[in-house]
């Protein structure tokens, strides 16, 4: 068994202590020490990070009580010096305490009981056994408030054992896991926990709930970040509004109207677009026409190539046009529909293997692609196969 000294002060980030056992967990080096500060992965928290005598903590497991350090390299026996990484530690205390103090504030508001917690590297999560139609903006917003409430009286956080008879007064939030810990904030949250919490509310600094979504059938899953995350996400989305902004030529506020505004005449920009092209193509069909079937062209866009080439099957000749965009040669063959004489998706063959490109189609249109160098001779062969018909 491990001595942990998290336990009794999660703000201890210097120990020394004597290494144990040495193991080895997948196949990388793994440390057991008498006392170590480290907290293992459990309960909804990551494990620590940091380092053992110089070398670094990548994981912290438990295993059969014991407290497994998995490390970049092997250590020595003997007496170890452990640092902690106190900024991830700090983070994940912050993320952890907003998250009791969350989940009392939708109980407390809402009736709303959180049934598991994710703290991941850049996403909080609780599930709520609630219908997600009773998380409204406004719900939302009342049970966040009254978690800030706790926060910024800044109460005392008690993380120690109670004993049964202790437990029994308590108004516990959920079952006791394993263990006799409690985390209480007096009037606010008594829940059984082994991870690590800050010593007052107030070092949550503030909590925000981002968003929520349903989560199988009648949960909702919400999304929530505190404290130094809270600056970091909004530090990350002033700049993406900034980006935005600058863009759209616009301030922050008037972006969402900017943005649909945009996306609106993208959409009518693109069909009248489809529609010139369709009129252009109709026209240099007429003129196509006149130099009888198969008519084999070349023309600007692979757009146009597809219209055309539908266009001059209409006039009941058939297309063979190309066009060369982006280093690619881009080939439409079409003929009038149920035309006799070879299928389109066979001459489209032919002519690919000549370019050495990729495409299909049936007998009446075909499309690919392939390399520009040999397109003329393509084309040549494929009218050459229609006109020995
Ligand atoms: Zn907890």
């Amino acid at each position: 068994m491990t001595d942990r000294l998290y336990l009794r002060d999660p703000y201890l980030t210097r120990f020394s202590a004597r290494v144990v056992s040495l193991a080895d967990l997948a196949g990388r080096p793994a440390a057991v020490l008498d006392r170590s500060a480290f907290y293992p992965e459990g309960g909804g928290q990551p494990a620590d990070r940091g380092t053992l005598a110089g070398a670094a903590v990548v994981d912290v497991q438990e295993k059969d009580g014991a407290v497994l350090h998995v490390l970049d390299r092997p250590l020595p026996t003997g007496e170890v010096e452990g640092v902690v990484d106190w900024q991830r530690r700090f983070d994940h205390m912050q993320q952890h305490h907003g998250q009791h103090l969350l989940s009392a504030a939708f109980e407390r508001v809402l009736e709303a009981q959180t049934t598991s917690f994710h703290l991941g590297e850049r996403a909080c999560t609780i599930d709520l056994d609630c219908s997600i139609s009773r998380l409204d903006e406004a719900a939302l917003r009342s049970a966040e408030a009254a978690a800030n409430e706790t926060v910024w009286r800044d109460l005392p956080v008690v993380a120690r054992d109670f004993g049964p008879e202790e437990r029994s007064r308590l108004p516990l939030r959920k079952e006791p896991v394993k263990g006799d810990r409690v985390v209480l904030v007096e009037g606010v949250d008594a829940s059984p926990c082994g991870g690590t919490h800050p010593s007052r509310t107030g070092e949550v600094g503030a909590i925000a709930v981002l968003g929520a979504q349903k989560w199988g059938s009648g949960k909702a899953r919400v999304e929530f970040a505190c404290g130094g995350r809270v600056v970091k996400l909004l530090v990350e989305q002033a700049r993406w509004l900034s980006g935005a902004s600058e863009a759209l030529k616009c301030a922050a506020r008037d972006l969402p109207e900017a943005a649909r505004r945009a996306v609106e005449e993208a959409v009518a920009r693109r069909k009248t677009a489809e529609a010139l092209e369709k009129e252009l193509a109709r026209l240099r069909a007429a003129e196509l026409a006149t130099n009888g079937s198969p008519v084999v062209a070349r023309v600007e866009r692979a757009s146009l190539a597809r219209v055309l080439a539908a266009a001059v099957a209409e006039r009941g000749a058939v297309a063979l046009i190309a066009a060369v965009e982006d280093g690619r040669a881009h080939l439409c063959f079409a003929r009038p529909r149920g035309a006799a004489g070879p299928g389109m998706n066979e001459l489209l063959k032919g002519s690919l293997e000549v370019l050495g490109g990729k495409g299909g189609g049936n007998p009446d249109f075909a499309q690919g692609s392939g390399d520009p160098a040999r397109l003329d001779e393509a084309l040549a062969a494929a009218r050459a196969r229609v006109a020995a018909r």
